[in-house]
């Protein structure tokens, strides 16, 4: 079976003949904005079943349900790579969460630092900007974002199982090619546009689970630095391999 182009996140467990009822927001999607139609066809995925091909069995106004017919692809999970991040300003930040899902991250974390300029975040927004990135790119797994969590709080509680590559902008410089990194949970640590602190700097050359790299000969901007970082990583260590 061909899969179907419009794919849609749902929270909804997906399965043969299961039926899955939409939201207002899904309804005025597929309805009024695609235009779809009972019968029509639609891509699912909630981030545990894979996709499933679905067809419209009850379209309302303000909701309706599908009929899940077929598995069309497996679930696909990215490697266990985090993305922790330093917000910057509302545009870019959306981008580094759009890109960061598509690239493959398993979790992204906005932490504030000291030079962040940002006190407050919208985890819902983010979220979503999250589900459309998985939406368009043909994922099936949706990262999970946190709430703004000051670093200093997320080092003290961190898991040291988990390695911390550090882009440190202070490195700038030939860039380490990244094939010696030990395999296993790793989490990428970007700072905002006025990089880290002295105090932070401190406290995370003295972290035995963090190692500093250089993201190459030019300081880039946080959002570059977030893809440069990503990509480097899913290459040496990923599932790009
Ligand atoms: N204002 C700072 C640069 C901050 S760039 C300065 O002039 O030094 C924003 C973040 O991107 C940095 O905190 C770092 O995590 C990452 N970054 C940018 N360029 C980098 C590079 N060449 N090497 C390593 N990390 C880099």
């Amino acid at each position: 079976m061909e899969r179907a182009r419009i794919r849609l996140h749902v929270e909804h467990p997906l399965g043969p003949g299961q039926a899955v009822p939409l939201t207002e927001a899904q309804a005025h999607y597929l309805f009024g904005v695609m235009r779809l139609g009972a019968g029509a066809r639609v891509a699912l995925f909630n981030g545990r079943d894979g996709e499933w091909t679905a067809e419209v069995a009850r379209a309302a106004k303000r909701g309706g349900d599908l009929a899940c017919i077929e598995q069309a692809a497996p679930q696909l999970n990215p490697p266990d790579l985090w993305l922790v991040f330093a917000p910057i300003k509302k545009a870019r930040t959306d981008f580094i969460v759009e890109k960061a899902a598509e690239l493959g991250a398993a979790r992204i974390i906005p932490v504030q630092t000291d030079f962040t300029n940002s006190e407050r975040i919208r985890q819902d927004r983010l979220q979503a900007h999250a589900v459309e990135a998985a939406e368009q790119c043909g994922g099936t797994f949706v990262p999970e974002v946190s709430d703004l969590v000051p670093l200093a709080k997320v080092l003290a509680g961190w898991d040291g199982a988990r390695r911390i590559l550090w882009a440190d902008e202070s490195l700038a410089g030939p860039a380490e090619t990244l094939a010696g990194l030990a395999p296993g949970p790793w989490a990428i640590l970007i700072g905002p546009e006025g990089g880290f602190s002295e105090p932070e700097r401190a406290r995370l050359r003295g972290l035995p689970f963090v190692t500093p790299v250089s993201l190459g000969p030019r300081i880039l901007r946080a959002d570059t630095a977030a893809c440069a970082a990503l990509t480097l990583w899913q290459a040496a260590l990923g599932d790009w391999r």
